[in-house]
């Protein structure tokens, strides 16, 4: 069993770090809020009142922070104060372009770096049923391992360093596209008079069928929009997305499209609801 410094316990990191609790490491968890840290030590784990406090002489250091931003104040902190050798895990969803400068950076210091961002949402975090798609050595990864079946389902080494960020922006785009076509469907049988809970089970046994499909089309006809995964969290990565092909040099229509319907929702106002809010702005945009 490891020790484990968590940094970041939000929507995702809280769950997460109490399924390494219950599987008997030794977890201090650090957040700038108190509420995750309340939830950590009902879970059995440790609370720190620094980062440093948090990754001092832990075997793993673990973040799930929102985005690049915070991982560039938090990780110089991380380098200052992990142990030499230290395996440093990134969960988070941020640029491939900062996933390689931590790996870079930690490089230098001694630190052993992957970057592990995941999908499966918050369900997938409660239930321990993420996909993770990693970034870094197949040394590390190996060592990395008993984390990953912890809290995932479905993992896998897919390149470098960077590399698992780049496959997550893939995942993005796919996600937030899905989200604006499934709202229009449901906009349109809806205003032309057909069942919609019925149809939109039509749609998920067939070929439109999808997890989104499977797992939020009863939320979305009640338009209950509690996040979840939040429209502000998703407007970055479609930053992400867009700067990521502009990189490759790939063009990405469908994603910019995608990329103007989640900024629509947030300029309505609507960040901090779940992505599927995305069917608000659908209706919106119909006068709705
Ligand atoms: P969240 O906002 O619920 O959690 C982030 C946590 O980080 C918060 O508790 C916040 O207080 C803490 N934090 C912020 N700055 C900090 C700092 N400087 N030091 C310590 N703690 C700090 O976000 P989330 O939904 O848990 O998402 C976390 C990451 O996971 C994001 O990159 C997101 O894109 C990704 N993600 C989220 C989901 C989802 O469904 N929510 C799914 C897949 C991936």
């Amino acid at each position: 069993m490891s020790t484990i410094g968590f940094i970041g316990l939000g929507i995702m990191g809280s769950p997460m770090a109490g399924h390494l609790v219950r599987a008997g490491h030794d977890v201090t968890g650090y957040d700038i809020g108190p509420k995750g840290l309340e939830k950590l030590k009902e879970a059995g784990g440790s609370v720190a009142a620094s980062v440093a406090e948090a990754v001092r002489d832990r075997d793993i250091v673990i973040t799930m922070l929102p985005q690049d931003e915070q991982i560039e104040q938090v990780f110089p902190e991380i380098l200052a104060h992990a142990a030499p050798g230290a395996l440093y895990i990134d969960f988070s969803t941020i640029t491939p372009k900062t996933a390689k400068w931590t790996a870079e950076q930690g490089t230098k210091n001694g630190l052993r770096v992957l970057d592990a961002p995941v999908s499966g949402g918050e369900n997938g975090a409660i239930n321990a049923a993420l996909s993770i798609m990693v970034g870094g050595s197949a040394d590390d990864f190996a060592a990395a391992t008993p984390i990953f079946e912890t809290v995932g389902k479905t993992f896998a080494l897919v390149g470098g360093n960077g590399a698992g960020q780049c496959v997550k922006a893939a995942n993005q785009l796919v996600v937030g596209g899905t989200y604006a076509l499934v709202a229009e469907a449901i906009l349109l049988m809806e205003n032309l008079g057909a069942d919609a809970a019925k149809g939109l089970d039509m749609l998920a046994g067939g070929l439109a069928g999808s997890k989104i499909l499977e797992l939020k089309r009863e939320t979305m006809l009640a338009r209950n929009f509690v996040p979840g995964f939040r429209i502000d969290l998703h407007h970055k990565d479609m930053g992400i997305i867009l700067q990521a092909a502009r990189e490759a040099e790939v063009s990405i229509p469908m994603g910019a499209l995608t990329a103007q319907l989640i900024a629509a929702g947030r300029a309505m106002g609507y960040g901090a609801l779940d992505h599927s809010g995305l069917l608000l702005v659908a209706e919106a945009l119909s006068g709705r």
